[in-house]
């Protein structure tokens, strides 16, 4: 993975073995997704591609004679994902809280799996329908698949052919609750 920037007080350390072992758990490849995590509303944004240019990650305002500065172009595997997250735990449970943080890891990870598969060339998106508009997010098939891939890492750990990711989530958790 490559941690392009860590934007919260969690540390990397921390975020980076989280968010490998939530890529590993619903069967993307992880070696080389570029992600950037920042502070917020707990969200998560995936955008498929080859390469990201640092303007998508820095989010640069910044123009030169009327062009965007686009940066340097950093190759990915498949996509690149965004993650909001909330460094305050309160209210609510610290582990419930770390747990909601890896269902959104696991979702947004398994949109990469999709993309590193071959993505829009091959596999079923949303498009827009005869009145233009795509279906409500939840029903798009790019949302089912994600969910479905959660599914099938839950049923994995449960007949015992995966690993829990328990420490990776337990770490984020004290985390959470020493912020409190
Ligand atoms: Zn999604």
């Amino acid at each position: 993975m490559k941690f392009y920037n860590n934007k919260t007080r969690i540390p990397s350390a921390i975020l980076e073995r989280f968010l490998v072992a939530a890529g590993r758990s619903v069967g993307a490849r992880t070696g080389k997704v570029v992600v950037k995590v920042t502070a917020g509303r707990m969200r998560g944004l995936a955008s498929e591609g080859f390469a990201v240019y640092e303007w998508h990650l820095r989010n640069l305002k910044s123009r030169r004679r009327g062009r965007r500065i686009l940066g340097r172009a950093i190759d990915t595997d498949g996509g690149w994902f965004h993650l909001s997250l909330p460094v305050d735990p309160s209210p609510g449970d610290p582990l419930t809280l770390a747990e909601s943080v890896w269902n959104l890891a696991q979702h947004e990870w398994g949109h990469i799996r999709d993309y590193q598969a071959g993505g829009t060339r091959r596999l079923t998106f949303s498009r827009r329908g005869g009145n233009g508009r795509r279906p409500d997010h939840d029903s798009r098939p790019e949302e089912i698949r994600a969910e479905r891939y959660i599914r099938e890492s839950h049923a994995a750990v449960a007949a015992g052919k995966k690993r829990a990711a328990d420490d990776e989530i337990l770490a984020l958790a004290v985390w959470y609750e020493e912020q409190l």
